[in-house]
């Protein structure tokens, strides 16, 4: 085994002036932890590597919610629930969005325009008082016996420290919780489903009035059913991929000429490590431009389409998450639990994506996704307050990807409406520790269910307890 040489350097770094809470990362659950915290009278601070808040929404080109009904009923509320009505209202849909999408269709996927989330999302944290802090990341951090003192910010001017009262991680790889000293897990080849990551990509030119497509969204599932089952196979059989990938999720519509794809998996991508990471981005953007054929020759409507951008960013699924509090199990999500600190609950199958090109990979996860791992309609799963709960920690929460539960789960509850919610629920905790005193690990949870209850969060678990759930 190798050794990495080490250099150990000091360096004395200009100090800002101090927040109450300091946000890590600023996709969904960093921004609702950030914006709904502010919106409490904390002064916050959000940290966000690129140049935009969304995450993969927006920067990862990742344009579509998963769903937030339970084809019976809507189960998001709150914030999540106020930026959908926002980007209703500023049509920020794609254009066959109809409320039924929204609030009674099982397993329905909600397309929208990232430029137009960007700005709602830049709006909301304006209009909250939140400090935005583009172009930042969060790069090592000072502790304080097991409290988190303040993180070392790294941007154009150089190193700053922060201090803070209280932090939330919302990095998705669980950046600032692993820099902490919070016991993580890896999530590369140990266990026996890796998801891969893809590098989607923004197409215009598409012919979504071709008659193929008929006059709304059945018509588009119908051709997207197609294209799985007959037409990517035929292009296989016909040797026109480099890989033999059986599955891609493939194109939302997003505009009336424009759409954006997610296809092209890259297997076994370390997202912790930059030389994978820059590796898988050359990849990447070989296999946008082969789906980009592919769509050209075999799929209706898509003769003259063109490949607008590639995201700058990774599509990563899966990397590093928390050991929490409690970690949410597939025998939980298949029992459809109901917990006492539930802060949400949700509704997707568990989507972990072949993680090879096999066969026998591709079966297992249309296995999953169709079967026993289908919550199906009318059920739901709660995801508890101490998932989000690094254990022990006194003043810092994880919100959205890095979430503590098993792989299966992680692929069902990753998604974006529920990591909004997640990061309301934490910017609410961080809130009620700071006023309270309360510990992140012993916070008082009947107290945050009722607050997240009174900001329209829908909770409906009938048992309250001042406990969180715990393994
Ligand atoms: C290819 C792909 C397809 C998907 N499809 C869907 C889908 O159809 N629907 C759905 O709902 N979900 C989907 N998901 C899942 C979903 O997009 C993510 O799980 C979700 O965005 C997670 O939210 P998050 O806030 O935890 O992390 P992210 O959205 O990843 O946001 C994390 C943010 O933190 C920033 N950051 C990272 N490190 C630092 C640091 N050290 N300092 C400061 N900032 C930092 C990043 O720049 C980023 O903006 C998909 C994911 C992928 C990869």
């Amino acid at each position: 085994m190798t050794t990495t040489p080490t250099h150990s350097y000091t360096r004395r770094i200009p100090v800002d002036a101090p927040y109450d809470l300091v946000v890590a990362g600023g996709g969904p659950a960093g921004t609702a932890a950030a914006v709904c915290a502010a919106r409490l009278g904390l002064k916050t601070l959000l940290v966000e590597a690129t140049g935009c808040l969304g995450g993969m929404g927006t920067s990862g080109l990742v344009a579509s919610f998963g769903p937030v009904s339970d084809g019976e009923r809507m189960l998001v509320g709150g914030f999540m629930k106020e930026l959908l009505d926002t980007m209703w209202q500023q049509k920020a849909f794609g254009p066959q969005v109809v409320p039924e999408f929204l609030n009674a269709q099982l397993n329905r996927w909600v397309p929208f325009k990232p430029e137009h989330l960007k700005r709602i999302l830049d709006d909301f944290a304006v209009q909250a008082g939140v400090e935005l802090r583009f172009f930042s990341r969060v790069v090592d951090v000072e502790m304080e016996g097991d409290r988190l003192r303040g993180v070392v910010l790294s941007n154009v001017e150089g190193l700053r420290f922060v201090e803070a009262k209280a932090f939330v991680d919302a990095t998705g790889d669980a950046a600032l919780a692993a820099l902490a000293g919070a016991e993580c897990k890896v999530v590369l080849r140990d266990t026996d489903t890796v998801a891969p990551s893809t590098l989607c990509s923004l197409l215009g030119g598409m012919h979504w009035d071709d008659p193929a497509y008929g006059s709304d969204w059945q018509g588009i599932d119908a051709v997207k059913n197609r294209t799985k089952a007959e037409l990517l196979p035929q292009a296989i059989d016909d040797g026109h991929f480099t890989q033999e990938d059986r599955f891609m999720p493939g194109m939302n519509k997003i505009g009336e000429r424009t759409a954006t794809l997610n296809a092209g998996h890259v297997f076994q991508l370390n997202p912790l490590s930059v030389r994978s990471l820059s590796d898988g981005m050359v990849f990447g953007r070989k296999l946008a431009l082969e789906y980009l054929e592919f769509y050209r020759q075999y799929v209706p409507g898509c003769a003259d389409l063109e490949l607008l951008a590639t995201a700058p960013v990774m599509g990563v699924r899966d990397s590093r998450r928390i050991v929490g509090e409690f970690e949410l199990g597939i025998e939980d999500f298949r029992n459809r639990r109901q917990f006492p600190d539930q802060i949400a609950v949700y509704n997707r199958p568990t989507d972990v994506h072949p993680t090879d090109t096999s066969k026998a990979e591709y079966e297992r996860f249309l296995k999953d996704f169709h079967g026993k791992d289908n919550l199906g309609r009318g059920g739901c799963v709660g995801i508890p307050y101490s998932i989000l709960v690094p254990r022990g920690a006194q003043n810092l929460w994880v919100a959205g990807r890095c979430h503590s539960s098993d792989t299966k789960v992680h692929g069902s509850i990753r998604a974006q409406s529920a990591a909004y919610m997640m990061g309301q629920a934490v910017g609410t905790a961080a809130a009620q520790s700071i006023s309270t005193g309360q510990p992140a690990c012993d916070l008082d949870t009947q107290a945050l269910v009722e607050t997240l209850r009174r900001a329209g969060a829908f909770l409906p678990q009938e048992t309250l307890s001042h406990e969180m759930t715990r393994s």
